[in-house]
């Protein structure tokens, strides 16, 4: 049964699943990344954000892609400034604070899961001094962990701050695919061209099995990481089975579809819960996820119905995630049986 509790709960896209059976269709292949897909990749990426300074490597997951991004930036003694709730600061078990071998997360809580310009001023001058962590890093999370989107302008803005202060910027992108689709720009101009240095770019919630992307934008700060992904145990031996399906999520831009499938699916969404009584959407829909404000009871109500998802912010504020393949159906049906429960 189709659920709204993650994007991850999903499968694997089709052409991901073709990609991979075609590319164990050769029998043997070069091992840890010197086989053809990955070497595929590399052009693909480069061509995809338009520029020859990108070097792409491949890790498991968003956590390690953050957490070695991360370290690429920061020495331990060093700070990377995040919203308060970023994944990095709320979901990855202190991933980035271990690998990076102890630099300091530092928060903003400002509105709707986006840092401000001002907010990252405050940051960035809060300290100074020995006796501190030193700012090194910004991370903006695009699409945010409130299901909204930067726009062009604000991500330009935070970036320009950021070079203000002499930080690099990371991008965690799990979600980049539907900012992307919601601001119909290049990749590139939510990429480099806004002045992002390193995105994680995630494929996994927009429909692979597993791997994630580290695109470095400034190739000087890829130096060696190669080793970081090698030494924290990220290196694939069968590295093809990862990107033969990214290579098939880039051709005929699938990673696009899937996620303009899964926005329009949040919105569809959206658009039925905003009418019903006692239902509030938090939060701007501007990617694959809608948050709201349902009654205790009436999340009790379609729990017992067999619906997942998770209660995110205080005891009433549910996040429903879509997925590449959350069909219409499944949202009607979940819109009204929570229409049902929200009645009584
Ligand atoms: C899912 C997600 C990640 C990656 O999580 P993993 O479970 O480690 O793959 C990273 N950032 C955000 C915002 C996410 O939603």
């Amino acid at each position: 049964m189709q659920q709204f509790a993650s994007d991850n709960q999903a499968g694997l896209c089709p052409e991901a699943m073709a990609a991979l059976a075609v590319s164990n269709a050769t029998g043997h292949e070069p091992s840890y990344g010197d086989d053809r897909w990955t070497v595929e990749l590399q052009a693909r990426m480069r061509s995809l954000f338009e520029t020859e300074a990108c070097e792409t490597f491949l890790v498991f997951n968003g956590t390690a892609a953050n957490a070695l991004a991360l370290a690429a930036l920061c020495r331990p003694f060093e700070a990377t400034l995040c919203h308060a709730f970023s994944h990095i600061e709320t979901d990855e078990a202190a991933a980035p604070e271990f690998f990076t071998g102890g630099a300091k997360l530092m928060v903003a809580d400002t509105p709707g899961g986006k840092l401000t310009p001002a907010a990252v001023e405050g940051l960035a001058r809060r300290y100074e001094g020995v006796h501190h962590v030193k700012a090194r890093a910004l991370s903006l999370t695009q699409s945010t962990e409130l299901g909204t989107v930067y726009t062009l302008d604000e991500v330009r803005a935070l970036t320009a701050v950021a070079r203000a202060h002499g930080l690099k910027v990371h991008m965690d992108g799990a979600r980049f695919a539907n900012a992307v689709a919601t601001l119909g720009c290049q990749p590139a101009d939510l990429g480099w061209r806004a002045g992002v240095d390193v995105l994680s770019f995630g494929a996994t919630k927009n429909g692979l099995a597993v791997g994630e992307a580290v695109v470095f934008f400034d190739p000087s700060l890829a130096d060696a990481f190669a080793w970081r992904v090698k030494q924290t145990g990220q290196l694939a031996s069968k590295m093809r089975f990862v990107a033969a399906p990214w290579c098939a999520l880039i051709e005929g831009d699938v990673w696009l579809k899937n996620a303009r499938h899964s926005n329009a699916m949040a919105r569809r969404l959206a658009e039925k819960l905003a009418a019903l009584q006692g239902v509030r959407i938090m939060h701007p829909v501007e990617a694959n996820a809608v948050f709201a404000e349902i009654p205790v009871a009436a999340q009790a109500a379609v729990r017992a119905k067999g619906w997942r998802f998770y209660t995110f912010l205080g005891e009433t504020g549910c996040r429903l995630m879509c997925a590449w393949d959350t069909t219409p159906e499944t949202v009607d049906r979940f819109a009204s049986d929570l229409a049902t429960a929200a009645a009584r």
